[in-house]
């Protein structure tokens, strides 16, 4: 906590209006959403390349935000700026550290930072839940771990702790120097060194190196990891440190390792996972434990309750059209309004909110002032419903509305059977691991399909990002969002782009539109295939229809003659022809479409006017591209100088943005690459995968050589082995096409053949050589097993596998 004046003592800022010098700040805001304690929060606008947050700064004026610290002179009323603290840096993000920097010098008791490519979160999550009995622990929330996250994790530290933990990650030389300084770590743990973000760097050594400067200045490291070990880094210290392994063995349900302690006793300890992050995870802890004097028999009881599971925020669909938060994280203030954010930006739902929450475990502030803290954030959802789990809550229930409902326990809300009338409704389950939360989920979502298709959200906020790097900072994007936004689920990813702030949305039908509208996003909506029978729904709903022949454009102006409002603007887009052969005004139409224009009435106007590419993403056909290019700008140039006003001119779809630099023009429509799926060789590295179809075994067989299987006994055993009956048929998308070895699954990290004809609703594969149970996960495409791959299988496009998955397979959701 600083007063407005020591935070311009720290960041040397250039006081432009200074109000209430002492106010006391008490939270850093950098997300405009989270503007949660208005009369104590300083904002912090930061810059980036497609994000500038002063835009958010009058919204936030009106949210009640008083203290702002900027990088650009900011133009306000003189009644605005009145009661304003407005502070000017020349960079923030700098001052933001420089913030953190100074609070971390306040608290002398010891800072773990961890860093490594993979198992940060998993670690610090874990280490929290180990050593929460002997220290009120700190630690960064989620996985806040960037030049942002780290300075915010810093600013919870609290003289109510006594150890913090956080993570630290970069993804480009020189930016660990500045994270050091503001962590200035007492204890460092260096996990797993992994390929990824490797972009930036020389090479692995060359990372290796930079992740280590985190420690230059730290006594201790620890490390499991032989890789790094191997590097030799100054003050790493081994498992021969503090523990020296002597075996590892895998027992059917865990893993059992033996080591010497420092004096070398020797343990025998039985690690609950089979995988070897896992394992190497636990004996990373294992590290910290033994450093801070613990006894190992403790240690082995209480990584008995650690899950693997992964911890994130996850979407989907719940009993009688609810749709389910589910947020596994550990149950704190700060992971609370995280999920709350993520909750706004799911699709609404008719009814009120279920906020279902257990007791908090959160060290910080006393349990008066913690409750009052969760009845202000929940407040902004007003109004609601509160079912509160555990004892501290109901003590606590003046600060929650009348209707809130009180239980002790997990069992007897779950015998109170409330949960049967929720409906339509958003939920929110967050609960503090004890209390055993997963139980209500289950209850909550007991009828689901077990084949899912996974939806990474942040995923496609990276693609859309990189695509952004791209592009001129004045060139607008347009996102098709039609068939059902690539088969990845369409509300979901246009509230989520209308967050990030794209331009417009495409849909190929109004009613996907409407859809669109009856659920919050206001962003602008053409509609690619505008037919008569849409017209009155594209006027009621403000979407914008696409002319592309002069028959739709006669029967459009005739119906705005009739229904429009003289007074307000109409828009519309005009789509050329200029090889696709598709929809579009082509050459023998230019004469008329050119005399039409002349003719409009003035409530009308033409926002855009566009192509289509053909084959942008084939080499071979590249010189009919830029022909098409070539012909389109020249149409354009007839138009402009019709029209008295200007309009955006676009040509480039993924293939054509990726390809075609001087075709970007005034916006671009992106489609498949955001979604993860390149659209040219060179791109590939650059995207990340944002859908995986999983089903489950349901049940597995041992059958003889020669028996045959399913439909028409085309499966047969070339030897004696298994099979598993697995839960995604034809009718879910898995396409017949795929039967008899020719499509394959991802089996436990191997490779499973389809064998016999695909069914319905159920498939075989042979399991023969792979270690399988009842209830494993399939993978049908993901992140290891691309959709591109089957594709190939199939003999189609990408685009084809995506857009097949029937609607019954629930989408799910999630940030990682
Ligand atoms: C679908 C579509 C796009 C997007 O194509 P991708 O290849 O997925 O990028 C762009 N423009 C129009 C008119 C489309 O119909």
């Amino acid at each position: 906590m600083f007063s407005v004046q020591e935070i311009i003592q720290i960041t040397q800022a250039e006081p432009l209006h200074i109000s209430t010098p002492n106010t006391l700040i008490k939270h850093l805001l950098t997300d405009s959403r989270q503007a949660f304690f208005p009369e104590h929060t300083l904002f912090i606008a930061l810059k980036g390349s497609n994000h500038n947050a002063h835009t958010f700064i009058p919204y936030l004026i009106e949210k009640g935000i008083t203290n702002f610290l900027v990088s650009e002179n900011i133009f306000l009323s003189s009644l605005q700026s009145q009661s304003l603290n407005l502070l000017k840096v020349p960079n923030t993000l700098q001052a933001l550290q420089q913030i953190a920097q100074a609070h971390r010098q306040k608290f002398d008791y010891p800072v773990i930072a961890i860093t490594g490519s993979n198992g940060k979160t998993i670690v610090k999550e874990w280490l929290t839940e180990l050593l929460s009995p002997y220290f009120n622990v700190v630690k960064s929330p989620k996985s806040y771990n960037s030049q942002v996250g780290v300075p915010l994790s810093v600013w919870h530290m609290t003289h109510k702790h006594n150890l913090a933990i956080f993570e630290a990650g970069i993804s480009m030389p020189n930016e660990m120097q500045k994270l050091q300084a503001i962590l200035q770590p007492d204890i460092g743990i260096f996990t797993n060194i992994g390929e990824a973000h490797d972009e930036g760097f020389l090479n692995r050594t060359h990372k290796i190196y930079e992740k280590y400067t985190l420690f230059q200045h730290t006594p201790i490291v620890f490390s499991i990891n032989q890789d790094l070990l191997a590097q030799k880094l100054p003050k790493l210290h081994a498992n021969f440190q503090v523990i020296s392994l002597t075996t590892s063995a895998q027992k059917k349900h865990y893993t059992e390792v033996k080591f010497l302690d420092k004096q070398q006793f020797l343990h025998t300890l039985q690690i609950p996972f089979l995988d070897k992050a896992s394992v190497e995870n636990v004996l990373t802890c294992l590290c910290i434990w033994l450093h801070f004097g613990l006894p190992v028999s403790d240690f082995q009881a209480k990584i008995a309750n650690l899950r693997a599971l992964p911890m994130r925020l996850e979407a989907k669909p719940a009993l009688n059209q609810c749709l389910l938060v589910d947020d596994s994280y550990n149950n704190d203030l700060a992971g609370l309004k995280i999920a709350l954010d993520f909750l706004q930006h799911q699709p609404k739902k008719k009814r009120e909110p279920i906020f279902i929450l257990s007791d908090m475990l959160e060290a910080s502030h006393e349990s008066e002032v913690l409750y009052q803290n969760i009845a202000q954030l929940l407040q902004q959802y007003a109004p609601y419903q509160l079912i509160a789990i555990g004892k501290e809550f109901s003590r606590q229930s003046i600060f929650f509305p009348e209707k809130s409902i009180f239980f002790e326990d997990v069992n007897t809300f779950l015998q109170s059977k409330i949960y049967k009338n929720f409906e339509n409704a958003q939920i929110l389950l967050k609960g503090a691991r004890k209390f055993g939360f997963e139980r209500i989920a289950q209850a909550l979502t007991s009828q689901q399909h077990s084949t899912v298709l996974e939806v990474n959200l942040e995923a496609l906020v990276h693609n859309l990002n990189f695509h952004r790097s791209l592009l001129k900072p004045e060139t607008k994007i347009m996102v098709m969002v039609k068939a059902f936004a690539y088969g990845s689920g369409i509300r979901e990813v246009a509230s989520l782009l209308q967050y990030h702030l794209v331009d417009y949305l495409a849909v190929a039908y109004a009613d996907e539109g409407v859809e669109l509208r009856q659920n919050g996003i206001h962003l602008p909506i053409v509609v690619l295939n505008s037919q008569e029978s849409d017209f009155e729904n594209i006027l009621t709903y403000q979407l914008e229809p696409i002319l592309y022949s002069p028959t739709i454009w006669q029967k459009w102006l005739h119906f705005l003659a009739r229904h429009a409002d003289p007074s307000q603007t109409y828009r519309l887009h005009i789509e050329i022809d200029t090889g696709m052969r598709r929809l579009g005004f082509d050459q023998t139409q230019y004469e008329w479409l050119l005399d039409s224009l002349a003719q409009l009435p003035t409530y009308v106007k033409v926002a855009s006017v566009f192509s289509h590419l053909a084959s942008a993403e084939d080499e071979a056909s590249d010189e009919f591209t830029r022909k098409q290019i070539a012909d389109f700008e020249q149409i354009t140039k007839r138009i402009q100088a019709i029209l008295p006003y200007p309009f955006l001119r676009h040509i480039a779809n993924s293939a054509g943005m990726a390809r075609f630099p001087e075709a970007h023009l005034d916006m671009v429509r992106l489609g498949i690459s955001l979604y993860g799926i390149a659209p040219h060789p060179h791109f590939k590295p650059y995207l990340q995968p944002v859908t995986t179809l999983k089903t489950v075994i349901s049940q597995i067989k041992y059958l003889s050589q020669g028996e045959s299987i399913g439909y028409n006994q085309k499966g047969k055993m070339l030897k004696d082995g298994k099979i598993g009956v697995i839960a995604i048929g034809y009718a879910d998308g898995f396409n017949r096409k795929l039967s008899n070895g020719i499509g394959k699954v991802w089996v436990n990290g191997k490779t499973a053949p389809v064998i016999g004809n695909i069914c319905m609703d159920m498939t075989m594969i042979d399991l023969t050589d792979i270690e399988a149970q009842e209830g494993d996960e399939v993978i049908i495409f993901g992140k290891n097993f691309t959709i591109d791959h089957l594709a190939q299988q199939l003999g189609t496009i990408p685009y084809e596998v995506l857009t097949s998955i029937h609607p019954r397979v629930k989408r799910v959701f999630y940030m990682p």
